[in-house]
């Protein structure tokens, strides 16, 4: 029966993996534009040269999509009528579109500081060393996809 409990367990911690890899991604792009239209090279701020700033749309493109599943997922795990297989395979998904977001959204924050996203003291910094715990901890990428399949009868 305990290993019941951990089991369900499982979805509420993914959930929440989720929720946070979501936060860290946004810490990461908040960062990334102050910089950039801060910080000046060759003459102008880094958010004037249009590969920055199409560095990041990208962010706040996945940002967009994550948050969209997130409150989507929320709403249905606060309805009786909703749970089951298919919302356990939405979480699995959640799961991994917030954690490569995460991903996405770090690597993208310390290549617009440059130098300075190498530095102690930078929020960026620290997410990016945390991105993997997200990705493998509560059930790896590819744990969870195989999760979903299941739970969608293939
Ligand atoms: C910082 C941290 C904190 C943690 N905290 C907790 C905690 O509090 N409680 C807890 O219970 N656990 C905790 N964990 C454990 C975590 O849940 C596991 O590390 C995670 O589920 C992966 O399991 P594993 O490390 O045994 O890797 P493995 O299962 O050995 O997997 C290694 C790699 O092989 C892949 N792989 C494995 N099996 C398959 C398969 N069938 N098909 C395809 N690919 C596969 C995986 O996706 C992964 O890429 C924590 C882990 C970390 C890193």
């Amino acid at each position: 029966m305990g290993f019941l409990v951990i089991m369900n367990n499982f979805n509420m911690e993914r959930f929440f993996l989720a929720a946070s890899s979501y936060g860290f991604a946004l810490a990461c792009y908040e960062e990334a534009l102050e910089w950039a239209q801060e910080r000046k090279t060759f003459g102008k701020r880094l958010v004037d040269h249009q590969v920055v700033r199409h560095k990041l749309v990208d962010m706040a493109t996945r940002l967009t999509t994550t948050l969209a599943l997130l409150e989507d997922t929320a709403y249905r795990l606060g309805k009786p009528e909703m749970q089951g297989n298919e919302l356990i395979a939405q979480i699995c998904m959640l799961k991994n579109v917030a954690t490569q977001t995460m991903q996405f959204c770090a690597d993208a924050a310390v290549q617009t500081l440059g130098g300075m996203g190498f530095m102690r003291g930078t929020k960026s910094e620290r997410i990016y060393r945390d991105v993997k715990v997200n990705m493998i901890g509560g059930g790896a990428e590819e744990i969870m996809k195989d999760l979903a399949s299941r739970q969608l009868g293939y």
